[in-house]
């Protein structure tokens, strides 16, 4: 289902979603299990190129999830920002929309591993992040999720000019 943004000003630019998917380090992964069932598990991930790479144990829930069903979403907040006397929060976030597979190619597996530990642990020397994404090779499946279209949403407040 394409649903329309009703509060067309708050929407985000394709640019905007994609910026606030580079900054962030978690999300929530919203699947489909195999009696139909929603199950919406948090995740770090790593976005490029209109793709989203998680690493993941090879057996449990979402795993199980991603076998029954493809069609899956994931939601980024970026601000989450209380602002008690208005009873309101200042908020941002991102919805992508596609399917999520688990990655059978080895280069794409090691390409992902690489991209995700360069995102969070990029002081690391090259030597020990080679050493590290070899030795967790056997004990991960990359999860790649392929981005059909993305909505992102903020609250009226961080409208630009507004504030
Ligand atoms: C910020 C953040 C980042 C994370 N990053 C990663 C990551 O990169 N890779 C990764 O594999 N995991 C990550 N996790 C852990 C992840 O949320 C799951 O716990 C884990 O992946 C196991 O998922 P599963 O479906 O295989 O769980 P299973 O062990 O099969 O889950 C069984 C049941 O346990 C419960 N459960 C599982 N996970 C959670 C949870 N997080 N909170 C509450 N209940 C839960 C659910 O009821 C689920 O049905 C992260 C968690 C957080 C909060």
């Amino acid at each position: 289902m394409v649903q329309k943004m009703r509060r067309n000003k708050q929407k985000l630019s394709a640019e905007e979603c994609e910026a606030l998917l580079k900054q962030n380090t978690s999300g929530v992964l919203a699947l489909v299990d195999n009696d139909g069932s929603p199950y919406a598990v948090p995740l770090s991930y790593v976005y490029s190129q209109n793709k989203l790479y998680f690493h993941s144990a090879a057996e449990g829930h979402k795993i199980a999830a991603i076998q029954a069903c493809e069609k899956a979403s994931f939601c980024v907040i970026d601000q989450d920002q209380v602002v008690p006397q208005e009873y309101t929060t200042y908020y941002r976030s991102v919805i992508a929309f596609g399917t999520v597979r688990i990655s059978t190619d080895e280069q794409e597996s090691e390409a992902a591993m690489r991209l995700l530990a360069l995102k969070y642990y990029p002081q690391d020397s090259e030597e020990h992040r080679i050493h590290t994404i070899e030795a967790s090779k056997s004990a991960y499946e990359v999860l790649v999720f392929t981005i059909e279209r993305m909505s992102g949403k903020q609250a009226r407040e961080l409208i630009k000019g507004k504030r």
